[in-house]
């Protein structure tokens, strides 16, 4: 099982980060390692001091798929969760200065927060999801999969040209505005069309 994450995939995201808006998906993954289910608690690591939550739609793909034609791109997944790509943005600003690979801010043990899943035919129009996140009972994330730059078919065509997808892996798709900072003791509620799907703590 891998994780795939598009990058800067909603332009008001890219531009909060000072980021060019891609013309082309920006792709990166995590390892096995870094999943994080059932609601259990994210234990801060020493290591950073700037860890950020980014609030995404999680599709997970049903089949293995090679060269998917956007056309196609529907018959791979049967499910959509919300998810949590957690960054370190200190180490990956680092990272960014020195043109290094990302995966010391993007893939460490549990940086991938998954949440229950749900059928996709929950959903009239994929292209016309509503997701938030609260921190704290506080609305701090929200979005609609319509924002996306690239769409969910779009990503499965992109990503398929360069690695394999297998029944299992997950593909997060990129987050909205209004990342920020996690503390210990916060508490993280991610919602997809006002129902709850992920609960985590921060330990
Ligand atoms: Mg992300």
């Amino acid at each position: 099982m891998k994780i795939i994450c598009i990058g800067r995939n909603y332009s008001e995201h890219a531009k909060e980060l000072n980021n060019p808006v891609p013309d082309q998906p920006v792709i990166f993954s995590k390892p096995e390692t870094a999943l994080l289910k059932d609601n259990k608690p994210f234990y801060y690591p020493e290591f950073s001091n700037d860890i950020h939550y980014e609030a995404e739609i999680v599709i997970k793909i049903n089949q293995t798929g090679k060269h998917i034609q956007e056309h196609f791109a529907h018959k791979y997944f049967d499910e959509i969760s919300i998810g949590l790509d957690l960054t370190a943005r200190d180490i990956q600003r680092e990272c960014k200065e020195k043109g290094h690979p990302w995966e010391r801010a993007k893939a460490f043990d549990h940086s991938a927060v998954i949440g229950s899943f749900v059928s996709k035919q929950t959903f009239p129009d994929l292209n016309d999801i509503n997701f938030h996140l609260n921190l704290n009972q506080i609305r701090v994330q929200e979005g609609n999969t319509s924002q996306m730059l690239f769409s969910i078919y779009r990503i499965l065509s992109e990503v398929s040209k360069f690695i394999t997808l297998k029944k299992g892996d997950f593909i997060y798709t990129g987050t909205p505005a209004g990342v920020g900072p996690i503390k210990s003791g916060d508490h993280l509620e991610a919602y997809v069309e006002g129902k709850k799907l992920l609960d985590c703590k921060i330990s």
